[in-house]
């Protein structure tokens, strides 16, 4: 049994703020939308660190999107539909390929300076894209680029931008969404943020895994809120392992680092090649793209060949070109390598598979809709199902500015339509649950948590070691009630509730399909599972939920 909402707390003594447009996050999803709001009514971004901390600043490789006269929107959703393993929604991938250019276009308006040569934007080309087709800024700094662009866009309007304001919960009453209790860490204090419309933008789950690319914030809150409030999620079991990211390990501790530092997937794009602990090149072996297969094929090849070497990482190979080139295409990858006593023009990169992009999420239509009235969800935080089983690379980034747009778009004409949302707020009084005061430290049980999902739940999985998952899922999920209030015990039940879902998604589908790979099914089983599956809480009574959600399984559209 889990709590409908994470904490006890009586709404009238809470500071109200009222705003026509409250989201969560301030990645490329939610900026987009504040923008997007802006001059609609009043709009509040919620965010849990500093305004620029998401995966979205990390991002390297770029944008895809048909700009270029041999390219269009018809080739580029077939790339997208042949990376999603069967399970793309193809109306969905149609709006991002169809309206993704006239989104890039509205970005460099907004003050984005992608590379150019001769006037001409520089496309370069990614893993499982027929074409060059992926805009890039400073090489491989196109994340840094737009949240730069982005934020000082916002900081020109009269967007409220609350850092370090954790969002707790969603608040809902009658089956429609009224805000987020929102938590700000530097004052110690709730507040409620009172909303016509809310926007989970909150980015995805890969810190649910030890190893993973994504930054500390990006735990899975909104996914999780949303869950306890009655939206359906879908989709869970797919998590995209990146094949290259940096094998570094912690000198002191002889850990794994964590984030990992992206190898972006451009350097295979520039024709750099994978080769084994032998300096055997392996990728041609197992696909006719080579390096350039899906990110899927990829990931499981390097896993196959680690296996074999017994080793922890394959090699990266650049050394084809010169450090100039290097540093001049590549400058944050040749910096860091440096960094790690790598000359990437003289020696292979060491580099391994990494938790990289969530599939799944909280699910919407095609104008960021849930199944919750006045709930629109965004970005890496929703599943519009564009990505299918296996997200094509340099795709998300756009999928945040298209559907974002289109959220806001329909979130408008809904506040047009609809009378003011009232609550009644004395009716959400959540009385005081007892919580612990005490147990393991909560940056012990998120590793431990972590280590599970990687371990159990990552690259290979298996009946066995999903069922044996989800029980130490479920015993981490005790300790973690037992924690003291606040955002660290607030933030890991997120994780171990989201991560339980995975896991019981990833138990479900008895196949293997894009990124999810099952040893005891190592086959794709079209006839049973080209289909989605749809988690939805079950409500024991205005404050509990059922551990065991509602499983819908769905055709795929
Ligand atoms: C290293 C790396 C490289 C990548 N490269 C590319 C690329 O080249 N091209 C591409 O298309 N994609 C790339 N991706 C993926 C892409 O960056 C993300 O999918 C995309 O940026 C997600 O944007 P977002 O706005 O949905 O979420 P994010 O950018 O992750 O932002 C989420 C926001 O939500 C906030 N938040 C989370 N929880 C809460 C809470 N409880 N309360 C308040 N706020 C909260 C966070 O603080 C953050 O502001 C890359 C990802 C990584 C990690």
């Amino acid at each position: 049994m889990i709590s409908r909402y994470l904490t006890s707390f009586d709404p009238s003594r809470i500071r109200q703020l009222k705003y026509d447009y409250v989201i969560l996050g301030s990645g490329i999803a939610g900026l987009w939308c504040a923008l997007e709001a802006m001059g609609h009514g009043s709009v509040a971004i919620v965010t849990k660190g500093p305004r620029d901390e998401g995966s979205t600043k990390y991002a390297q490789g770029g944008i895809a999107a048909a700009l270029c006269p041999q390219d269009s929107p018809a080739l580029h959703l077939q790339d997208t539909m042949d990376a999603g393993a069967g399970l793309c929604n193809r109306e969905a991938v149609s709006v991002l390929v169809t309206e993704g250019p006239q989104r890039v276009k509205q970005l460099v308006r907004r003050g984005a300076e992608f590379d150019q040569e001769n006037g001409q934007l520089v496309l370069a080309r990614e893993g499982a894209h027929g074409i060059r087709r992926i805009v890039r800024a400073q090489g491989d700094q196109t994340g840094r680029e737009v949240e730069r662009a982005l934020i000082a866009e916002i900081q020109k309007s009269r967007v409220d931008v609350h850092e370090k304001m954790f969002g707790v919960d969603l608040l809902t009453q009658r089956d429609e969404c009224v805000g987020v209790l929102g938590w700000s860490v530097p004052k110690g204090e709730f507040v409620l943020f009172r909303g016509e419309v809310t926007i989970i933008a909150s980015g995805g789950a890969g810190q649910l895994f030890d190893v993973t690319t994504n930054p500390t914030v990006v735990t899975g809150d909104g996914a999780a809120m949303a869950f306890r409030a009655g939206a359906q999620l879908q989709d869970l079991e797919f998590m995209q392992f990146h094949p290259t990211a940096l094998a570094s390990v912690d000198e002191s501790s002889g850990d794994s680092v964590s984030p990992k530092f992206l190898i972006s997937e451009a350097v295979r794009g520039e024709g750099a090649q994978l080769l084994n602990l032998h300096g055997e090149r392996f990728m041609p072996h197992y696909h006719p793209l080579a390096e350039l297969a899906p990110r899927d094929v990829v990931s499981k090849s390097i896993l196959e060949e680690m296996h074999k070497t017994h080793t922890k990482h394959v090699l990266l190979d650049l050394t084809a070109h010169s450090r100039e080139a290097i540093q001049h295409r590549f400058p944050t990858i040749f910096r860091t390598c440096e960094e790690q006593g790598i000359d990437p023009s003289a020696q292979p990169i060491p580099v391994s598979p990494a938790a990289h992009y969530t599939m799944g999420g909280v699910k919407t239509g095609l104008n960021g809709e849930t199944n919750i009235r006045r709930l629109y969800a965004c970005g890496e935080a929703a599943c519009t199902g564009v990505h299918g089983a296996n997200r094509l690379a340099s795709n998300s980034l756009l999928e945040g500015m298209v559907f974002g747009s289109r959220a806001v778009t329909a979130a408008r004409r809904m506040v047009d339509r609809q009378q003011p949302v009232a609550p009644d707020l004395s009716a959400i009084f959540v009385p005081t649950c007892p919580r612990g005061r005490e147990g393991k430290p909560p940056e012990r049980l998120r590793k431990e948590l972590q280590t599970v999902m990687w371990r159990q739940v990552g690259l290979l999985r298996s009946d066995e070691a999903l069922q044996d998952a989800v029980t130490r899922i479920d015993m981490i999920q005790a300790e973690t009630a037992r924690l003291p209030e606040g955002p660290k015990a607030w933030e890991l039940t997120n994780m171990a509730q989201l991560a339980r879902l995975v896991a019981l998604s990833a138990l479900l589908r008895t196949e293997s399909r894009g990124a999810h790979r099952r040893s005891d099914y190592p086959e794709p089983d079209n006839r049973r599972w080209r289909k989605h599956i749809v988690l939805t809480r079950r409500l024991i009574d205005n404050l509990q939920i059922d551990a065991e959600p509602d499983i819908l399984v769905e055709d795929v559209k």
